[in-house]
């Protein structure tokens, strides 16, 4: 049956690829029988954002609502999840609303609906209705109650909310390539201290691993050690430190937005040592193989993380009460905010108070 009825949304939209924001209003659908609808109060700020705002992959259709580090209350349950939410409950959603879901679809039946062929992003994606998607940038947004998750009672959700994309994105992978397991003593690399990594130091900590941030930014290191708890701080540009570490990490994470070398990094890897890639940098990067043969090193990527491995890192969140480091800023500062994001110039994730100052 058409959908008839909907509900009227303000969001902030960039309209090319000047990734400009101003306000933008436009209409979600009613609450359907399996949908939460959720009165948005935070949303964290994402590089990939960025990414989308300017088109740097190629795939973004404008006007585009980016957002998704969604923090928010429920304000109306469909009749068919009535047992599942009720109104008020403290939800969150991550970076996407739909998957195909079918019985013959492999990645959504081991709950990795996150690599599902069809799946529905939070934004800049089209709903199963055809209609555009749009994300957290707004103060109301309509989800099918499989892609909400629970805050833990303890989390604030300012500081939280970028727990929905930085937090999975490295739990996934800490679980998929067996970093989790005896974790104990294990040594983490993290590359980029950004939102996605300043994450993964607070994981690899909490895991009981020793950590190394390997940044571009020699200014970051104090903060890194002081404040996130960092047992080691490389310089990527300085040679000396670099080889000075060499195989020394069991694991190294990238989060790096942009290209860089990837030679120094096999170096620092001990033998079986793994590499994983979640930065999204736009322009391939050069891959020297045998680094890879001496060593039996290992490569990989990671793409967030399937709806019950998001809630169980919101919950390992709550038990290790980890929330992101934050500068809350109001939506009129959204363009300024992009800016400074561009030059790695935050600490560690904008999260835009909607609540508060979208009106
Ligand atoms: P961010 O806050 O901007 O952090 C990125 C960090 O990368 C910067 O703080 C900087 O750290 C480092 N960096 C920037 N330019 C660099 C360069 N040219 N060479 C080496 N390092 C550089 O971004 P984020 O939100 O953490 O996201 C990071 C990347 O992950 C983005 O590409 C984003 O699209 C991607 N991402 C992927 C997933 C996924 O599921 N795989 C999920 C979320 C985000 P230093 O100053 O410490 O060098
Ligand atoms: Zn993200």
């Amino acid at each position: 049956m058409a959908q008839t009825l909907s509900q009227e949304a303000l969001g902030w939209a960039a309209r090319d690829t000047s990734a400009v924001f101003s306000p933008f209003h436009f209409s979600r659908r009613a609450t359907g029988a399996e949908d939460v609808s959720i009165k948005i109060l935070f949303c964290g700020i994402c590089h990939t954002d960025l990414h989308n705002a300017k088109n740097d992959f190629g795939q973004t259709t404008y006007p585009v609502v980016p957002g998704h580090e969604i923090a928010g209350i429920v304000s109306e349950v469909g009749s068919k999840i009535e047992n599942l939410f009720k109104k008020g409950d403290r939800v969150g959603v991550g970076c996407m609303v739909g998957s195909c879901n079918a019985p013959t679809c492999e990645p959504c039946n081991q709950g990795s609906e996150n690599y599902c062929p069809n799946i529905i992003l939070t934004y800049n994606g089209v709903y199963h209705d055809g209609t555009p998607t749009f994300g957290g940038y707004s103060n109301i947004i309509v989800v099918n109650y499989r892609f909400v998750v629970r805050f833990p009672e303890n989390l604030a959700m300012d500081a939280g909310a970028p727990l929905l994309c930085a937090g999975i994105t490295i739990y996934s992978p800490m679980k998929y390539y067996g970093m989790t397991e005896a974790a104990q003593g294990k040594h983490l690399g993290v590359v980029g201290l950004g939102g996605v990594g300043h994450v993964a130091v607070k994981f690899g900590k909490a895991l009981g691993m020793k950590v190394t941030v390997i940044s571009t930014s020699s200014h970051k290191e104090r903060e890194a050690k002081e404040l996130l708890g960092a047992d080691d701080f490389l310089v990527s540009k300085d040679h000396r430190q670099m080889q000075e570490a060499a195989k020394s990490l069991d694991y190294i994470i990238d989060t790096a937005s942009a290209e860089h070398p990837i030679d120094p990094l096999l170096n620092l890897l001990k033998l079986n040592g793994k590499l994983v890639f979640v930065g999204a940098p736009i322009k391939p990067l050069q891959l020297p193989i045998l680094p890879l043969l001496f060593g039996r090193k290992m490569i990989g990527g990671s793409l967030i993380g399937g709806m019950k491995e998001t809630q169980e890192m919101l919950d390992f969140c709550g038990e290790h009460n980890i929330t992101c480091e934050i500068e809350k800023i109001s939506i009129d500062y959204l363009n300024t905010a992009m800016k400074r994001l561009q030059s790695s110039d935050v600490k560690y994730r904008f999260v835009i108070d909607i609540a508060g100052t979208l009106k």
